[in-house]
């Protein structure tokens, strides 16, 4: 009796010990692809292509082009090319999301009609192509949209970002200017693009964008906000810095992300500290447009600007991204 009590604990210890590792072996069936390796065959295969794990990557209820239809390998160009992607139709300047973690690089030309492009190189092996990106003025279809209103202001070539953060806008640059505003979709692996259909059906939708603030030790005094930005313009002789704003945090610890262009005048004088937080010296005419700021302003807004009691300015990311550009793959 004794012997068959301690099987039975025996065994009950190791039903338990099962549960707790079946679990996170099921996880492990849909590990990606090692990096710059063959597809693992432990990712899910379906009937529309690999499922990834991702967060979609418009945010709010943008729609497949033909509801619920899987458009990968549709003629296109008169038939001169299969579809390689899926089309998420939304509004122009709907914010898009980035898929997953990864390192992004884009391309922007000044042409009419540029072809505004992102590319998102995850840490899951897996890279996300994002095309179409706006490249008009708002509520235009102009071809004459400038940088801020392509991209995210704080986005930089060879940039962290991490799932759910806000990259850019929806738009109809490219061939499709005539098609309507929607984000042409593609997941590639090392072997090139696979059909995101299933990836994108079982995506995660988000209600608010995701970001990793930097710093996060700076916070707001009690009668204070924190404001992340990024400089546009600056005019010291006129006390004032035109930003980008990026997201506000306030006292109680509220985050609220930006995800429309939303330009606000700093007012500056002899009281506002600088802080440059790679610890060199820092004079208020070495800002640059591109510097991200963080600014601990008097939380009362009034119409003049807003009242920055100390700045922190992070070197433009543009330039401590240099190094590495050259891991964002382009294809
Ligand atoms: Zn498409």
């Amino acid at each position: 009796m004794r012997l068959l009590c301690y099987r039975i604990f025996f065994y009950s210890i190791m039903l338990v010990v099962l549960g707790a590792v079946m679990p996170s072996l099921r996880a492990q069936d849909t590990t990606f692809p090692p990096r710059n390796g063959s597809p693992s065959s432990s990712v899910q295969e379906t009937d529309h292509g690999s499922f990834v794990p991702m967060m979609f990557p418009v945010f709010g209820s943008a729609r497949f082009q033909k509801e619920l239809i899987d458009t990968w390998g549709d003629p296109r160009g008169g038939g001169t090319r299969r579809h390689e992607g899926q089309d998420m139709m939304a509004p122009q300047m709907t914010p898009l999301l980035a898929a997953f973690d990864g390192v992004v690089s884009f391309n922007r030309t000044d042409a009419p009609n540029a072809h505004n492009m992102l590319y998102l190189t995850g840490d899951n092996g897996w890279e996300a192509v994002y095309m179409h990106i706006n490249n008009d003025m708002p509520k235009t279809n102009d071809g004459k949209g400038s940088r801020e209103y392509a991209f995210a202001p704080n986005l930089r070539p060879g940039q962290r970002v991490i799932a759910g953060q806000f990259l850019g806008y929806v738009g109809n640059s490219g061939n499709a200017e005539t098609v309507g505003h929607h984000l042409h979709f593609e997941l590639h692996n090392a072997n090139g693009p696979v059909n995101a259909y299933t990836s994108l059906k079982r995506a995660q939708r988000l209600t608010s964008a995701r970001w990793n603030a930097p710093h996060p030790e700076i916070l707001p005094g009690r009668d204070e906000i924190r404001l992340d930005a990024t400089v546009r313009e600056t005019q010291v002789s006129a006390g004032r810095i035109s930003v980008f704003c990026v997201a506000w945090r306030n006292a109680a610890g509220k985050t609220t992300i930006e995800t429309r262009p939303n330009i606000k005048w700093i007012r500056i004088d002899e009281k506002t500290t600088f802080v440059r937080l790679d610890d060199s010296p820092l004079m208020v005419s070495g800002i640059q447009p591109g510097d991200n700021l963080i600014i601990q302003a008097v939380a009362h807004e009034d119409v003049s600007g807003i009242l920055a009691r100390r700045i922190s300015v992070d070197p433009t990311p543009e330039r401590a991204a240099v190094a590495n550009r050259q891991k964002a793959v382009l294809r």
